[in-house]
């Protein structure tokens, strides 16, 4: 097994590290302004010539880019190349608008295959794994994208793409999958659909990696996947508009690591703009630094995290982002208080009595904000008994409110009742927006 899939840039000094971003930096204001009649413009409109950007730390004098930029200018407004150029689309679902669609060069597609080949080696997979991929294939960008970068790795792959769940399972012991990708939501599902099969993952299959994202998950549904599954699960990120997928967290499972050679993270304060120091918590925005058919400056991602510029332990350089527990469009305001769903996980994932799944639903009742979150048992506490069912409401509720700082109703459901998900998890109903 090999440690590093570019020990040269991976592990490369800081300064010098910062010193090609800056290259980077000057040589892409050019190349935008020069291509993209949309970056001219705004550059234009904010009194920004590419010659005032000289070093790494002039970023800060650039505009952010919004979604709401990509989507004004579907389809293809912001591309900087044209179409015969270009050697793919993906195309985001647009649950809250219009959707947004990415294009890639031959080498944009390269990039991104490299990223993932990096994260997948930090990882510790490749040519002995066999890696099914249960990420949706097709416009979403999860299943090809990884199944590039594990190719790349020498990784064998099986692209199963989600659903299908028992059969999933069958080729996963026919064929000795080692590794699945896929998002947390559906590994629970298969954990349900293994355990009614009579399968068990840890006695009956290879499985020993996972990588779940696409959605965000707590630290503590880590710990339940990792025992109930007996594999190590990683945290992958990405986000369509910069590629897809595209970083994970290395085997030391401490933040994710942004390879900084070929993008640029700031994290600043979501109302100032300004960046927050070292180690503070902001939102996250990325500068894409090598690509060509749709570069972004400064990217407004929304995710809230802490970056983090110290070596790790894993020997890279590259700075890494906390684990993100929620996008500020996620976040709910319930009575004046923000309440991110991620946070409502991990404190009911720290309660061995509550099963994975869980719904919060929130309405507004003569003007007053009234969240519930629906539980179900796990199938070992499994009870019928009206005391313990009231007992352990009231045991929610109150580490609910503990860490919330809101009264929240519980309300436990029967085991199975509650949604499952092939994909992304729907896990809030807000019907003060209908
Ligand atoms: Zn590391």
């Amino acid at each position: 097994m090999i440690e590093y899939w570019n020990p040269q840039i991976e592990r490369m000094p800081v300064e010098e590290l910062k010193e090609i971003q800056g290259e980077k930096l000057c040589n892409l204001v050019k190349y935008v302004y020069e291509h993209s009649p949309f970056y001219r413009k705004r550059f234009d409109d904010a009194g920004i010539r590419p010659e005032d950007i000289k070093s790494l730390d002039d970023v800060t004098k650039l505009p952010f880019t919004y979604k709401k930029d990509l989507r004004d200018t579907y389809p293809t407004g912001m591309f900087c190349v044209p179409n015969n150029k270009l050697v793919r689309f993906h195309v985001s679902s647009g649950t809250t608008g219009k959707p947004t669609v990415v294009g890639y060069t031959d080498n944009d597609i390269k990039a991104w295959t490299t990223s993932l080949a990096r994260a997948m080696t930090s990882i510790g997979v490749g040519r002995d794994d066999v890696m099914q991929i249960g990420y949706g294939y097709g416009l979403f960008t999860g299943g090809l994208g990884m199944h590039y970068g594990a190719e790349e790795t020498g990784c064998t792959v099986l692209p199963a793409s989600s659903g299908n769940t028992d059969r999933q399972i069958e080729l996963m012991q026919d064929l000795g999958t080692t590794v699945i990708g896929c998002t947390p939501s559906y590994f629970l599902f298969m954990i349900e659909a293994a355990k009614s099969a009579g399968v068990s993952f840890q006695d009956d299959t290879d499985l020993r990696v996972g990588v779940f994202g696409a959605e965000p998950w707590s630290e503590e549904m880590r710990k339940r996947i990792e025992e109930s599954a007996g594999i190590k699960a990683y945290d992958i990120f990405g986000t369509s508009e910069l590629s897809g997928p595209l970083f994970t967290e290395c085997r030391e499972q401490k933040g994710i690591h942004i390879w900084a050679d070929q993008f640029l993270v700031e994290v600043i304060d979501p109302d100032t703009g300004e960046p927050v120091p070292n180690g503070e918590r902001g939102e996250l925005v990325i500068t894409t630094l090598v690509k060509e058919a749709l570069p972004l400056i400064r990217y407004r991602i929304g995710d809230i995290t802490v970056l983090n510029w110290d070596e790790c332990e894993c020997g890279r350089t590259h700075p890494r982002i906390m684990r993100v527990l929620g996008r500020a469009d996620d976040m709910l305001i319930v009575r004046g208080i923000n309440v991110f769903p991620g946070q409502v996980e991990s404190v009911l994932m720290k309660i061995p009595e509550v099963g994975e799944h869980f719904m919060i639903i929130v309405d507004r009742i003569n003007e007053l904000d009234i969240m519930k979150v629906q539980i179900e048992m796990t199938d070992v506490a499994f009870s019928d008994k009206v005391n313990d069912i009231i007992n352990l409401e009231k045991k929610v509720a109150s580490a609910l409110k503990g860490v919330l700082n809101i009264a929240v109703k519980v309300e436990l459901v029967e085991h199975g009742s509650l949604p499952r998900s092939m994909g992304k998890a729907k896990k809030v109903i807000d019907n003060r927006k209908l």
